[in-house]
Parts: C-alpha cells; sequence; structure tokens
C-alpha cells in the first residue's frame, strides 16, 4: 500500500532537509507518544492524501455552481459532494463546509444572525465552554454582549434552570449549548424550550462530540439546533477545519455570507475534498466501532483513575472526554502536564468548574480517548495508561523513574503502529 505522506518526506528530504527533518521528527513523535489531547486524532491516508492534493492550486470564491472564478467543475463536484455527505451524515437540510476553522464558523454563524451589541448566552470558559463564545480576548467578546452560564456547584453539570434564568434575564439572540471540557452529553430539547421561550437561537457547537454524534453515540442536535456548528478534526477524525449546518432555508444566505465574505475569502478546496473524504469514512459502520470503542475506552481510562483515587470532575464523563482535578493530588495541572510529557503521554492543562487558579496554572487536566482509540488502544490499553498517569505525576522529579515509565511507553506505541511507520 502506497504511504502518500511518507512518499512527502522523502521529497521534502531532498528538497528543503530543516523543514523534512521537523515534519519526520512530527511523524515519529506522534508514532511515538501517546496522545490525550481532545482536539487531536489520526486522520486516515485519504484525508492526508485529500488535503495535500492539487485541489490546493485552485482558487474560487462564492459556493458550488455559484463562482467568481472560471474552471470551477471539479471544485463544484467536491464541495457539493462534501455538503451532500454532511447533511446526510448529521440529518440536516443545509450544510457550509468553508469555514478555516471553528472559530471562524462561529464568528461566520454569530456576524451572520447578530448585529453587534446583541447578546450571546454561552458557557463559561473555566465551566467547559470555547473562548470563541464569547471570550473578551475574542472578536465576540468585543463586538457581542456576553453572558455565560456555568455548571452546577454540587453536580458540576449544567443546570438548565441557571440558563432558564439567565435567559429570562438577559434575552438573548443566540443561546450556546457545547464547548471543549464539558465531558457529558447535553439536553439541547431542554435547550431549545428554553431559546423559544425567549425567542432566542439554539446554536450547538459540536466540535468536541461530532463524531460521536455522526456514529449515533451521542444525541443529534438535530432538529433541535437552529444552528449547528463544528470543527472537523476532532472526534471526526477528519481535515483541520470546520462546518455549519442547518435546516431552515431563511437562515441560508445569513449563515453562507456571514462565513464569506463576512469572516474569510477564498475556499480551501484541498481541505474541502478531505471533509468530504472524512464524511465518506464517518458514514461507514467501521466509524460506528470507533466510536463506540472511544467511549468504552474513555471509561476505563476514567475507571482506573478513580482506582487510584483521582476526582474526575463531574463524576467521570459518558463521552471520549474527560476533567481531571488534581487538588488532591496536591499539584496543579502545567506541572502534571510537564510531568506526562516527560513519559511520551500528551494532555493539556484545564481548568476545573468553580477554579481558584489561573488558566496557566490550573486545577486540572483534560484527557480524550480519541486519538489513542484510532490508532487501535482498546480497555487494556487505557488502563495501562491510566497506571502511567498516576506514577509518572508521583514520580516527577525522579528523572530515572520517568524515563523507566518513558521506555514502556515507547514499548507500547510500537506494538501499534500509525501509518505503518513504527
Ligand atoms: C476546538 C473548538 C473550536 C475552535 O476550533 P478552531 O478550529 O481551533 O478555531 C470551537 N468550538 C469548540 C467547542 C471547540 O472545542
Amino acid at each position: 500500500m502506497s504511504t502518500l505522506h511518507v512518499g512527502y518526506f522523502n521529497l521534502g528530504l531532498d528538497a528543503d532537509p530543516p523543514l523534512a527533518r521537523a515534519i519526520r521528527g512530527e511523524l515519529v513523535r506522534q508514532q511515538d507518544g501517546i496522545e490525550l489531547i481532545a482536539s487531536e486524532n489520526i486522520v486516515s491516508k485519504l484525508v492526508l492524501e485529500a488535503q495535500g492534493s492539487v485541489m490546493t492550486n485552485k482558487t474560487v470564491e462564492g459556493f458550488a455552481y455559484a463562482r467568481y472564478y472560471g474552471g470551477a467543475e471539479y471544485a463544484d463536484a467536491i464541495e457539493a459532494l462534501a455538503i451532500e455527505r454532511a447533511k446526510t451524515l448529521f440529518g440536516c437540510s443545509f450544510a457550509n463546509v468553508q469555514a478555516h476553522s471553528g472559530s471562524n464558523a462561529n464568528n461566520g454563524v454569530f456576524l451572520g444572525l447578530l448585529k453587534p451589541g446583541e447578546t450571546i448566552l454561552s458557557m463559561k470558559t473555566a465551566a467547559g465552554g470555547h473562548i470563541s463564545h464569547g471570550h473578551p480576548a475574542t472578536l465576540t467578546g468585543r463586538d457581542y454582549d456576553i453572558v455565560h452560564y456555568g455548571v452546577s456547584r454540587e453536580t458540576e453539570k449544567v443546570d438548565l434552570e441557571e440558563v432558564r434564568n439567565l435567559a429570562r434575564k438577559h434575552r438573548p439572540k443566540i443561546i450556546v449549548a457545547g464547548g471543549s471540557a464539558y465531558a457529558w452529553t447535553l439536553d439541547f430539547e431542554g435547550f431549545r424550550a428554553i431559546a423559544d421561550e425567549v425567542g432566542a437561537y439554539l446554536m450547538v457547537d459540536m466540535a468536541h462530540f461530532a463524531g460521536l454524534v455522526a456514529a449515533g453515540c451521542y444525541p443529534n442536535p438535530f432538529p433541535h439546533a437552529h444552528v449547528v456548528t463544528s470543527t472537523t478534526n476532532k472526534s471526526l477524525r477528519g481535515a483541520r477545519g470546520a462546518m455549519a449546518l442547518w435546516n431552515d432555508a431563511v437562515l441560508s444566505d445569513r449563515i453562507n455570507y456571514g462565513i464569506f465574505p463576512g469572516v474569510q475569502g477564498a475556499v480551501m478546496l484541498h481541505i474541502v475534498a478531505a471533509k468530504a473524504a472524512c464524511f465518506g469514512e464517518a458514514m461507514r459502520p467501521e466509524f460506528k466501532a470507533y466510536n463506540r470503542a472511544a467511549l468504552e475506552n474513555a471509561l476505563a481510562l476514567a475507571g482506573r483513575l478513580a482506582e487510584h483515587g483521582m476526582r474526575l470532575v463531574s463524576g467521570g464523563t459518558n463521552t471520549s472526554l474527560m476533567l481531571v482535578d488534581l487538588v488532591n493530588q496536591g499539584i496543579t495541572g502545567d506541572i502534571a502536564a510537564t510531568a506526562l510529557e516527560a513519559v511520551g503521554i500528551a494532555v493539556n492543562k484545564n481548568q476545573i468548574p468553580f477554579d481558584t487558579r489561573p488558566p496557566e496554572a490550573p486545577s486540572g487536566l483534560r484527557l480524550s480517548s480519541s486519538a489513542g482509540t484510532t490508532r487501535g488502544f482498546g480497555r487494556d490499553e487505557f488502563r495501562q495508561i491510566g497506571d502511567w498517569i498516576v506514577r509518572a505525576i508521583e514520580a516527577r522529579g525522579d528523572a530515572a523513574a520517568l524515563a523507566a515509565i518513558h521506555e514502556d511507553v515507547r514499548t507500547l506505541c510500537r506494538r501499534f503502529p500509525i501509518y505503518d511507520a513504527a
């Protein structure tokens, strides 16, 4: 079987050694390390090939079969294919597959549906929300009036009573459900009832659970959401980019023009081709099996960490993602992440709900089973990873102990090659 991506490195080794060395180094890093960062996955060769294809040479603006540039017959076919597949996969009537990133998809939808100064009700970042939902450092935080809901202190889960009270008080134009560090399924029907009560749009940002939705392992935001945004590179395991989906034709121009020309220009057709590729893969039975395994693996990892006395925020997870509270371990997320990096386990530090610590040195870690499951790790491997996480955190500062764990990590990883690159 051809390994075109490796072919790229070989070409590059001749033409541009420093660049090729870095890309090859990254392949080895991915091969030899355990990836628990929730926004990452390991895409197929088909997705890699589509992203690296000649479509990168073609410029088009506008929409399929309505372009500002000629020579667009294949561009149109590819964009239309991606749109058709996205609609089929998520059971909706309209799709825009042009957004270069999740933040752009959100900015485009907000631009299309809101006027400056109107109100967005979204989840706080410390409770698991995403910065593109109104953080002061982003355009959304500057252009709109932002109100946040959090999670219940008791359950650390979304409390729809709080959402309803805030919605009644602030009358938002858009309510956003979905975040980056929330481990549980969301009640979209409940969110929609609140949106209807106050005359708001319900926008679901499913970036982290889109793959689970496609596989039927997480409730579909449709028909409850007015608009759904998502990245395509996280649990959906595809191109590095995003999309917007909706059902009501009345919204089409506002969302499409919000994205182009609202927040970006010409289409990245190679990325759209790779989106079509990953949507096609997500329709296959193997993708359902993958997502079922990712859920089981997340439970195995969470269970093992809990057996070691680690506290899981909100009592665990029913998705592929979880948050660990390190307060009982007496260390912060940045220090734990550094210890884990030393043994070849990549995680990200994360605030936990009601965190008293800053984002740079927060109280938690976010972990995900998405990428490890792709390379074939099962429950036994994830329980083993749980043991290593606990041991590495305990052994931080003991270089010999960390080196021994690192060697075990490498040995496991070599049994599960990615891209036949072992
Ligand atoms: C990752 C993520 C995004 C942003 O994606 P980028 O492609 O990094 O801009 C948006 N929303 C949520 C909920 C995310 O998790």
